[in-house]
């Protein structure tokens, strides 16, 4: 025989009641043979508790009542509730009158509930033809005198239970009442809210029952809470001991006296969901799996009390005192945690004893708080408890990284050492993101990247384009997955917290709308977007100032835009400093040589203790491809010039290419990566442009290129034989100064260097340090494009992802 269980949210009117007939008739249909224990229907417990408050202050009730009574009868026909209505009517009356009720007064109000929603069905079942017989298992529990928690006596209630399941077996299914029993006086006591799930596994237990089958609004036991964790899934079975651990924290059908019953009888349990009851829902059996189950329990109303002091230090029996303290005031600790050095104490209550506990704490150490021993006690209500089960030591580092990555920083923590299990206490606005991030970590579902991309030009929308190309392909490989939830320009922004597709391009023009970054900011905490990062490919200046801000907030950074590290040095270690304070980072790979992993190799040889003495280069991939053709053809400077800017190798003015201001960002940029203090007016640059040229319109500019054949001209016959011109930046001098030498120069070397083998629109970069002697390392190829650069921001994007 199986034994169902159905609750409250099962049976309430209409779909749910309607739909407990329906399971009750398939498996009678299937001749199933089933014994069936209800709690009461609805929000009537509740109710009833309500109205009694209500008598029993004087106050009107009978509004409330007349409801309820409507509630129970709705439109079935044919149920007769007069009894159990004027049984209700008279208590309430009895406690008006008195304006007082005794916890055996309750427990005989609420023992109503069950008996209608019982009445009720068996009489639905009836009419179907279905065979069902009213069971008040007043009749058959026999417990303890401890109304409103009472506990059965099990050898007596076993007998009841047999002999009358003895006389109404075969076909007859009963129904039976949970929750409600009755003492020795044969006076109604009740087996503790939510009791009927202790009613239905002491069935089970009594009847050797081949499953219980509890029937609740849930498809099983999940990972965490699916509303609060999209990525949770359903546990298909675990055992009774890991359900245990579960129960602890909670879940009220896994109370572990509810349980007990089951153990003993090795009988399985089984969570369904009425409302998708052909769902398997979760099994818990005796057999632990392999693995060990793992899940995310949270507890809310809750508050953590600290009690400060640095008398406390080797002080005995303060423990002693702060449990006795709380223990005579009823008070019960879950979670405590407490330095080795004792001098403070912190540990979780239930949210509404905390007051009590605090008084209860201050009147224990008053001649310790006037001695200033203890120096404080105080309540921090806006916190949760998360509980990580199944969850030991040895790994917990991995989701506490991921916290403290995303800027959740554990109130405090602690662990068991029988159960595995690791609790933490989060402040109640961060337990949405901290419950994602350590699911996300512990499941080794993809970790999910969250990123707001800012500038969508050439190399914006490539990047944009690329992610969205390849996030499928990486999160198979990587289990990341890339989620680009805002994409902005100067003026407009798009939001999608699962991320934009392909068609983001005619979104931000149709739908996007006016922002500022502290929307951006704001969109990621309200949908508590983890891992995030902010990409910056505008090449403005302005956007930089929101760097700092980013930081605080949470964001790494990834940009092709060079202006941050070339703002002033002051601005340089300020930036530094908040990534430092906030545990953030900053990727930049494309500031020089666009996709060339430059940064990173000079970054890890200067890490490395390798004494970089010299950094030598052509930096510009269009001032490259100027000279590489110029000094190898018979043509004339501004012919190669408008070739170069045909083919969009410069920007539109090209004096901003030839003025040589950007090889001197670029080689400031890799003077700071060595420590140097330098600033961007340290530079000599030589400008190519003649002073007369360097003011007006660019097109005046365009339109008088012939004004430069001459001086190159001069420049490229005054070389000497097998000789090439070459526009580079030169770092040299005593790099372990303060500050290095920075040049930027057009100068002629032999064809045969490396420097004159360039060709194209390539970059190549020298890296001189003390262990490679004369031998540089090399680093060459293309140095600019949209493509490449973007490429070069998506490695940054991977690095981030991989890191955390
Ligand atoms: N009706 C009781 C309650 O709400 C018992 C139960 O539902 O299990 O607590
Ligand atoms: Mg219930």
């Amino acid at each position: 025989m199986k034994v169902l269980k159905f609750g409250g949210k099962s049976l309430a009117n209409g779909k749910g009641i309607q739909t407990v007939v329906s399971i009750i008739e398939d498996k009678v249909r299937n001749g199933e043979k089933i014994t069936v224990v209800l709690s009461a229907r609805g929000n009537t417990t509740n109710d009833l508790e309500e109205i009694l408050e209500k008598a029993s202050k004087n106050e009107s009730y009978l509004e409330q009542l007349e409801a309820f009574k409507k509630y129970q009868l709705s439109d079935f026909v044919g149920v007769d509730f007069t009894r159990e209505f004027s049984i209700l009517d008279k208590l309430f009356e009895g406690v008006s009158l008195l304006g007082d009720y005794s916890k055996r007064i309750k427990d005989q109000v609420l023992s109503q509930g069950e008996v209608l929603s019982a009445k009720l069905l068996t009489q639905i079942l009836n009419e179907k033809n279905i065979k069902a017989n009213f069971t008040d298992s007043r009749t058959l529990i026999i417990t303890d005198g401890q109304f409103g928690d009472a506990q059965p006596l099990d050898k007596l209630s076993k007998k009841n239970v047999i002999h009358h399941f003895q006389k109404y077996n075969g076909t007859t299914i009963n129904v039976v009442t949970g929750f409600i029993a009755s003492n020795t006086k044969n006076e109604t006591t009740t087996l503790g809210r939510n009791g009927s799930n202790y009613t239905a596994s002491l069935l089970a237990n009594y009847l050797e029952a081949e499953e219980l089958q509890n029937f609740t609004h849930v498809n099983g036991i999940y990972t965490a809470n699916p509303d609060l964790v999209s990525d949770a899934k359903k546990i298909e079975k675990l055992s009774f001991a890991e359900a245990n651990e579960l129960a602890y924290f909670g879940a009220n059908i896994l109370h572990a006296k509810t349980i007990i019953p089951l153990i003993e009888k090795d009988i399985p349990l089984r969570i369904l969901n009425t409302f998708d009851y052909k769902n398997q829902g979760t099994l818990i059996t005796s057999e632990s799996s392999e693995k060990g189950i793992k899940s995310l329990s949270v507890l809310e109303d809750v508050a953590l009390i600290n009690l400060e002091g640095r008398g406390l230090l080797g002080k005995a029996g303060v423990d002693a005192r702060i449990f006795r303290a709380l223990a005579y005031k009823n008070i019960s600790v879950s979670i405590i945690s407490q330095g080795s050095s004792e001098r403070g104490v912190g540990f979780i209550v239930e949210a509404d004893k905390a007051k009590e506990a605090k008084s209860a704490l201050e009147q224990e150490f008053e001649p310790d708080l006037h001695k200033r021993d203890v120096s404080n006690i105080s309540i921090e209500r806006e916190v949760s408890v998360i509980s990580i089960i199944g969850q030991d030591l040895s790994t917990f580092h991995k989701p506490y990284n991921a916290l403290i990555k995303n800027q959740v920083i554990p109130l405090l923590f602690n662990n068991t050492i029988a159960g595995k299990n690791v609790s933490l206490v989060v402040r109640k606005n961060q337990l949405h993101r901290a419950l994602n991030v350590i699911h996300g970590e512990i499941f080794e579902i993809s970790k999910k990247i969250n990123i707001a991309i800012f500038g969508h030009g050439l190399v914006g929308g490539t990047l944009i384009d690329q992610i969205i190309q390849s996030a499928r392909q990486i999160e198979k490989r990587k289990k990341i997955y890339l989620n680009i939830f805002s994409i902005a320009n100067s003026k407009k922004a798009i939001f999608n917290k699962k991320g934009l597709g392909a068609d983001w391009k005619s979104k931000i023009q149709k739908e996007g709308v006016s922002y500022t970054i502290e929307d951006i900011v704001k969109f990621a905490n309200e949908n508590h977007l983890e891992n995030l990062i902010a990409i910056d490919n505008t090449a403005s200046r302005e956007f930089t100032n929101n760097y700092l801000g980013l930081i605080d907030n949470g964001f790494d950074l990834v940009s092709s835009n060079k202006v941050a590290n070339t703002l002033s040095f002051e601005f340089y270690k300020q930036l530094r400093s908040a990534l430092e304070k906030n545990q953030k980072q900053y990727l930049y790979e494309t500031n020089v040589g666009a996709g060339l992993p430059l940064i990173d190799t000079i970054k890890l040889l200067h890490l490395s203790g390798e004494n970089i003495t010299r950094i030598k280069g052509v930096f510009s991939g269009s001032l490259s491809y100027l000279f590489n053709t110029f000094s190898e053809e018979e043509r004339s400077f501004s012919e190669v010039l408008q070739e170069a800017i045909n083919k969009g190798f410069t920007e539109p003015d090209p004096r901003e290419d030839l003025c040589g201001n950007d090889v001197g960002r670029k080689l400031l940029i890799l003077a700071r990566e060595l420590d140097l203090s330098n600033e961007f007016v340290d530079i000599n640059i030589q400008n190519l442009i003649p002073e007369e040229l360097r003011k007006g319109e660019a097109t005046e500019f365009l339109e008088k290129l012939k004004d430069l054949d001459i001086i190159y001209q001069k420049v490229k016959e005054a070389q000497q034989p097998n000789h090439v011109l070459r526009y580079i930046g030169d770092l040299w001098g005593d790099l372990s100064r303060e500050k290095g030498n920075l040049d930027v120069k057009l100068v002629s070397v032999p064809k045969s260097s490396s420097l004159g083998q360039v060709k194209g629109s390539d970059s190549i970069f020298e890296i001189y340090t003390e262990s490679y002697g004369d031998q540089p390392i090399v680093i060459q190829g293309a140095g600019a494009g949209s493509r490449v650069t973007a490429r070069g921001v998506f490695g940054d994007i991977l690095r981030l992802a991989e890191k955390g």
